[in-house]
């Protein structure tokens, strides 16, 4: 044996995993309890303490969510994760270890609908505010820095697909103004872009999409990146200063370049409670053992169908970074050369009611409100989830009558046309 780094495809299908040391179960086993019994009293008070690592009750930890989460921090090069409900649970709980009431975070425009309106109307509940950036123009997140701004956030690929973000432009103004870089890295998952490799900070996933990647667990996921200094900074007190209910413990101090994984586990996850059900961490395990395969077929598979849909007499405009002409080309060949990963828009020269007419007559792909499935799904934004609003502002969110969404699946690439072909004409 050499000593040799595991690669990619090896930590996919061993992060994290033993066999199970009580009965040698080979799959990590579902642990499906609320509790943990304590070996004695001291055992418990030094639990309760954080003064040693083990499990009390699911809501904070669980042996199950435990291999989730050394798993992605193995896959995304980060110091530690935790497994929460869903990804706007990731999203949120990261927010709740970094802002005071009346503070800022400058968001990129280009994402998740479900993210935008997270940011734009609950966050105000809690005096968070929201300013907006412009994806394209790092310049444009300098601009939107003041002194109560906690942190930045953008998506690596970002909605509605085949937008490339230029993480280290934005890290470079992010480490200017000595702010923590979020990135959002659910479309291109560690397979295809690796964000602490480019100055991310933390990571989140929802990893019902291509990391579950059977469109069947809803779960999300936060990786500390371990490369922000918190200790002694009093702009982020949950990092920075002694907790009374930790015996005056600054967890930034004890637990060094992890310490941010442990307050949203111990202060986060605690309070606010939205856990991850071991079930579906099982399931999101299983669905990661064949990410890497599967996210290269779907790009793959997605070229394929971008450039035929590109010579197709019925569509006016792809966006696809795969595609030479594209804008966003030059960055696809920077941040993921693999792949530019499953989701993107095209305009259909029949407008909106050729976008119903499509949507109403493909057969192989599911017309649903969701992406990262094995199976290949479409959407048409403008009679769905952006139908109320006007026709300017679907056409500046990237959702004009035209528009056409798809997250293109694992099947056989010939049957894909074929579906769109006949569903065309
Ligand atoms: C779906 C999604 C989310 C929200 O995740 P849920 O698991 O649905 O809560 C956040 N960001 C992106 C990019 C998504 O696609």
């Amino acid at each position: 044996m050499t000593d040799r780094l595991p690669g990619f495809n090896t930590l996919a299908i061993h992060a994290g995993a033993a066999p199970d040391a009580a009965t040698g179960a080979r799959a990590t086993p579902i642990y499906q309890t609320t509790s943990f019994v304590f070996d004695d009293v001291d055992h418990a008070a030094s639990l309760f303490g954080l003064q040693a690592f083990g499990n009390i009750y699911t809501r904070i930890t669980n042996p199950t969510n435990a291999v989730l989460e050394e798993r992605i921090a193995a896959l995304e090069g980060g110091t530690a994760a935790v497994a929460v409900a869903s990804g706007h649970a990731a999203e949120f709980l990261v927010m709740h270890a970094l802002m005071q009431p009346g503070d800022e975070f400058v968001a990129a425009n280009k994402l998740y609908g479900g993210s935008i309106n997270q940011f734009n109307h609950s966050y105000k509940n809690f005096g968070w505010n929201v300013v907006w950036a412009d994806t394209d123009d790092p310049a444009s997140f300098e601009a939107a820095i003041t002194p109560r701004t906690k942190a930045i956030f953008i998506e690596s690929i970002a909605n509605p697909g085949g937008v490339i973000t230029d993480i280290a432009a934005i890290s470079a103004v992010a480490k200017r103004h000595n702010i923590p870089l979020i990135v959002d890295n659910t479309m291109a998952t560690p397979y295809l872009i690796r964000p602490f490799e480019h100055g991310a900070d933390i990571v989140v996933h929802s990893a019902t999409k291509f990391l579950g990647g059977h469109g069947n667990s809803i779960g999300g996921l936060i990786v500390d990146g371990g490369s922000f200094t918190w200790a002694g900074d009093a702009r982020y007190p949950m990092l920075s200063q002694p907790r009374p209910e930790y015996a005056g413990m600054v967890l930034s101090e004890t637990f060094g370049n992890f310490g941010f994984a442990i307050a949203v586990r111990v202060l986060g996850l605690r309070d606010l409670g939205p856990a991850l059900s071991p079930f579906n961490a099982f399931l999101i395990i299983n669905g990661i053992e064949t990410l890497p395969l599967r996210m290269q077929r779907h790009s793959d598979n997605a070229k394929t169908v971008a450039e035929h849909l590109s010579r197709h007499p019925a569509v006016a405009w792809v966006s696809y970074p795969g595609l030479e002409a594209d804008r966003y080309h030059q960055l696809h060949k920077r941040y993921c050369p693999h792949g530019a990963g499953a989701v993107f828009t095209f305009g259909l020269k029949g407008g909106y009611e050729a976008g119903v007419a499509l949507v109403s007559n493909l057969k192989l792909f599911s017309h649903l409100a969701n992406i990262g499935d094995t199976r290949s799904l479409v959407i048409h934004p403008a009679s769905t989830t952006h139908r109320q609003l006007t026709d300017e502002q679907k056409t500046r969110a990237g959702a004009g009558p035209e528009v056409v969404r798809l997250s293109v699946g694992i099947e056989d690439a010939g049957d894909l046309i074929a579906d769109l072909d006949q569903a065309l004409a």
